[in-house]
Formats: structure tokens, C-alpha cells, sequence
């Protein structure tokens, strides 16, 4: 970490524009113009475009004791592109607007854009604009994905069908257990300044916190393998909660299996640390990033192809309500918290 300290004020606004964005080299074809008008103008050659937008405000979203200021910029881009691929679309361009206060200074500015620019390359997108405005103290930021899909191959999650499989991609519920150890050493932290942080070994699912990836990998294996899915969305805020989404929106219910519940080895024992039970970190913890679709019974074959997909459960009609059947055979109605208990 730099241990100098600029402040802002040295650059000015534009000065600080400038510095931030001045080696942006554009890599979309779409990408017509980027940082320095009035606008950018993309130009999607006849695809249609996807747009989305997600506000982080330090103290609600993110707190800056634990989280290094160059992966909160990767993840802001993450969460964004996440939602793009969630369309089943290809994200593009992005635009970043913050909120910063003169507690910051352009060093600390400059390891943010670093994991701006981290996940820009390493998913292919331009960084084509933003706003740049004081906040009284905690930092803002506001990050706008555009991305494009060919015309009518976007997925929304009002279209699955009864009889689909339920499937999600990677292993879910880390992320949340990472944020329990992480909180956990902050409150350490706050009562003895001195003590230094014990994370050893846990960085499996403080990675999954700190530093998330988004599926592109996913999108990329639907069209080479040419599947569609009817129903998509990411899982942001636990399982439990996205399918409640798609059966809502779909007008289905579905099954889900806790024992098809994808959960990594280090994500199991880090939740035993804390006592709380790893299915239940998966259905009402978020933050995974990764996404949940349905798919037609027949795509099978080709879904079995991919290691990285989990088929966790099926579609029902509306009727039939929206339950998971427990290890032991237990069959409860899922709630936005998990599951209810007490409905059989
Ligand atoms: P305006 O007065 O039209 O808001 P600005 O002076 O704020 O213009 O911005 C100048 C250019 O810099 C624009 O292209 C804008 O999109 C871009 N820009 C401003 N702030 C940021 C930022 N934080 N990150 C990236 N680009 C930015
Ligand atoms: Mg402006």
C-alpha cells in the first residue's frame, strides 16, 4: 500500500477525472465513445441492450475496517456484471459514479480504480463514464452495467416452466460466513486495538466475501452449448429468497433438495466454527454471485457436461406451493428467512 497521501484538492475535479480515467484504452467495438463528452455513445450493431444500476453506501454495503479499498472496486463491478449475465447477456460497457469525502485521498482513489480496472479487463468491459461529487463522510458509489444480447436471447424470471429443473451455478452460502469472521475480528478489533486479526485458514470463504467473481463462464457454456435457459436471476440474497423470485414471478412452485444444495468442504467447516448450519448460510445468506436458472428436462444431457452446475430441484405448479426436502425427509415450505418449520 502507498504510503503517500494526495489530497484531492491538489487535483481538482477534473484534475482528478483526468487522473482516474487518463489510461483507459476502449476494447468494445460497441464502445463509440468513452470518458471525456458530455455522454458516451455505444453503439450495439443491431443486438439489444441490457442495463443495469447498484448504489453502495459505505456503512450499509460495505465497511471499509475490512474491506482493502482495491476490492471493493472489483466487487462494485462484480455485482454489476453479475446482474448482466443474469440476463443472459454480455456486459459491455460500465459507467462509475462516486461520493467521496477529503478523508480520502488520491492514493486511496487510485487502489479503488485499481479493482475497477481489475475486473474491467478481466471481463472485458470499458469504463466509459461517471460523476464525481463530494459526500459529507462516507464513501458512494454508483455503478451502471450495460451489456448487449442477441435479440430475444435475453432471460428473465417470469418465464420458467412446470417441470423445468431448478439448477444454480458454483457453491453457495460462503460469502455470508466469510462476513461472520470478518465481523467477528472487527468487533475484536474495536474492543482491543492491539490483538491481530485471526483469519488463518478462512480465506476460502473470506475470498467469497471480499472478492467475488461473476458466472460469465456460465453464459459462455449456455451458448456454445446451445441451451437457453427459460428462468434466470443471480443469487445475491441467498437461495431461498431468488426462488421465492422466480415461482413468484413464474406463477410455479418447485421442490428443492437439501442435499443438492452445492456447499464447499471449507465453507462447511468454517459454518461449524459459528455453530450455524451450512444449508442454512446457502438458502438466507447472500452476496454469492452466483446464478439460478431453470431449464427444460430434456437439456439434461447437456447440463450433466458442466461440473459447475448443480441441478438442486424442479419445477411444480402454483398449487403445489414452494417447498425443500430436508436430509432427513422433512418436507417444509421455504420462506424468504430459509425454511418454515413449522409448515409440513
Ligand atoms: P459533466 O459536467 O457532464 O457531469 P464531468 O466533468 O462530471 O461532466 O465528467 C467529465 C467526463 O468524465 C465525462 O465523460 C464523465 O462521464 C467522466 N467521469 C466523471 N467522473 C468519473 C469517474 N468517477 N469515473 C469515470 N469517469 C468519470
Ligand atoms: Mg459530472
Amino acid at each position: 500500500m502507498s504510503t503517500e497521501r494526495t489530497e484531492i484538492s491538489t487535483l481538482g475535479e477534473f484534475g482528478l477525472i483526468e487522473h482516474l480515467t487518463k489510461n483507459i484504452e476502449l476494447q468494445n467495438a460497441s464502445s463509440v465513445l468513452g470518458v471525456g463528452d458530455d455522454a458516451a455513445v455505444i453503439d450495439h450493431f443491431g443486438k439489444q441492450t441490457v442495463i443495469t444500476t447498484d448504489l453502495l453506501v459505505e456503512g450499509v454495503h460495505f465497511d471499509l475496517l475490512y474491506t482493502p479499498l482495491r476490492h471493493l472496486g472489483y466487487k462494485s463491478v462484480i455485482v454489476n456484471l453479475s446482474d448482466i449475465y443474469a440476463m443472459n447477456a454480455t456486459p459491455t460497457q460500465i459507467t462509475l459514479s462516486i461520493g467521496i469525502s477529503n478523508r480520502f485521498s488520491v492514493e486511496a482513489l487510485d487502489e479503488f480504480y485499481e479493482g475497477v480496472y481489475a475486473a474491467c479487463d478481466k471481463y472485458a468491459v470499458d469504463l466509459v463514464g461517471g460523476d464525481t461529487t463530494s459526500s459529507q463522510k462516507g464513501l458512494i458509489i454508483s455503478v451502471t452495467a450495460i451489456g448487449e444480447v442477441t435479440p430475444d436471447k435475453y432471460v428473465k424470471r417470469s418465464t420458467a416452466q412446470k417441470g423445468d429443473l431448478l439448477c444454480v451455478s458454483g457453491y453457495l452460502g460462503a460469502a455470508y460466513v466469510g462476513l461472520l469472521f470478518l465481523e467477528r475480528e472487527k468487533k475484536i478489533y474495536i474492543e482491543s486495538p492491539g490483538v491481530q486479526p485471526d483469519l488463518e485458514g478462512e480465506s476460502y470463504v473470506i475470498g467469497r466475501m471480499l472478492k467475488p467473481e461473476a458466472r460469465k463462464d456460465i453464459i459462455d457454456f449456455f451458448a456454445a452449448s446451445d441451451v437457453v435457459p427459460t428462468a434466470m436471476m443471480d443469487i445475491s440474497d441467498g437461495l431461498s429468497s431468488e426462488i421465492l423470485h422466480i415461482c413468484r414471478q413464474s406463477q410455479l412452485g418447485c421442490i428443492l433438495y437439501e442435499e443438492k444444495i452445492p456447499i464447499a468442504e471449507e465453507m462447511k467447516k468454517a459454518a461449524f466454527k459459528f455453530e450455524i448450519d451450512p444449508t442454512a448460510c446457502a438458502l438466507s445468506g447472500g452476496e454469492d454471485y452466483e446464478l439460478i436458472f431453470t431449464i427444460p428436462q430434456s437439456e439434461y444431457d447437456k447440463l450433466v457436461l458442466n461440473e459447475e452446475i448443480s441441478v438442486v430441484g424442479y419445477m411444480t405448479g402454483p398449487e403445489e406451493g414452494v417447498y425443500i426436502i430436508t436430509k432427513g425427509g422433512g418436507k417444509h415450505a421455504i420462506t424468504a428467512q430459509g425454511w418454515n418449520h413449522l409448515a409440513q
